[in-house]
């Protein structure tokens, strides 16, 4: 979608290639989409205490990678939805690229030793990486991002699968519940994307709190976040698992699952 004409606010016009179905500066003179931009925080917030647990159990800084890595993107995501501005969207886009390839390099390595580093992957990935950015920086395409971010999605599925069918059948629940979160907020991405003009119509007759509800693009920040949250506990889980160590998955205020492990090892 190309930028939009809409209200005027504190960053100025759109420079962004990218412009979300949320009205422009409707909610707030300083936040172009206000509700793209709070649903941020679910992606900020719990991964950075994720990477405070991981540091405190003193596992591989793999996983405080990982969960840095999220945060990163909601801080860019947040930067981006807030301004418009298309050097905000690369601090964006390209970390999810970035903190994908930390995900499936804890994924794919999950079944080696214990704190060694395996230079060949890491290559490979950096490769990928600065590749991808190269190119993104010079063609400015968003539709070649969003293939190599599904690229690495795909990896991170194939091997999800191909772990709890044949290694760990006990993790199919958080495997399949991250699957599915995440595929949902990818659902209602596309809805936000395609229907944009149903869904601008329909908000315009609902009361303001109950027409946010509608902003299909923040619940693509919530429910990715969440789905990518869980798939971080469920690498961290193999990994654990593997290395026999005895993690525990804890509920905080009953609902915000995080994961604590023993460092003694089991038998
Ligand atoms: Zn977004």
């Amino acid at each position: 979608m190309a930028p939009s004409i809409d209200r005027q606010g504190y960053w100025g016009r759109p420079t962004s290639t990218l412009d979300w179905c949320e009205e422009n500066y409707v909610v707030s003179y300083y936040i172009a989409e206000f509700w793209n931009t709070v649903s941020n925080l679910i992606m900020i917030l719990p991964p950075i205490c994720g990477a405070i647990h991981t540091f405190k159990d003193r596992l591989e800084f793999r996983y405080v990678c990982a969960f840095l890595g999220l945060a990163a993107v909601g801080v860019g995501s947040w930067c981006f939805h807030m301004t418009l501005l298309y050097e905000m969207q690369l601090l964006d886009e390209l970390p999810m690229i970035y903190s994908c390839c930390v995900f499936v390099y804890c994924l794919y390595e999950c079944f080696k030793q214990e704190n060694v580093i395996h230079y060949f992957p890491i290559t490979l990935l950096l490769i990928f990486s600065i590749s991808v950015s190269v190119v993104y920086l010079l063609w400015k395409e968003p539709v070649f991002h969003q293939v190599m971010y599904g690229v690495l999605v795909g990896c991170l599925v194939m091997r999800s699968v191909f772990i709890v069918t044949w290694v760990y059948p006990w993790l199919r629940p958080l495997c399949y519940t991250s699957l599915s979160v995440f595929l949902l907020g990818f659902v209602l991405w596309n809805i936000d994307n395609l229907l944009c003009d149903s869904l601008r119509a329909t908000r315009q007759r609902l009361p303001p709190v109950v027409g946010a509800v509608t902003q299909f693009h923040a619940w693509w920040h919530i429910l990715t976040g969440l789905g990518s949250y869980l798939h971080i506990l469920f690498s961290l889980q193999i990994r654990s698992t593997y290395l026999k160590h005895r993690p525990k998955v804890k509920f905080v205020c009953g609902v915000w699952p995080v994961m604590h492990i023993e460092s003694q090892k089991t038998s």
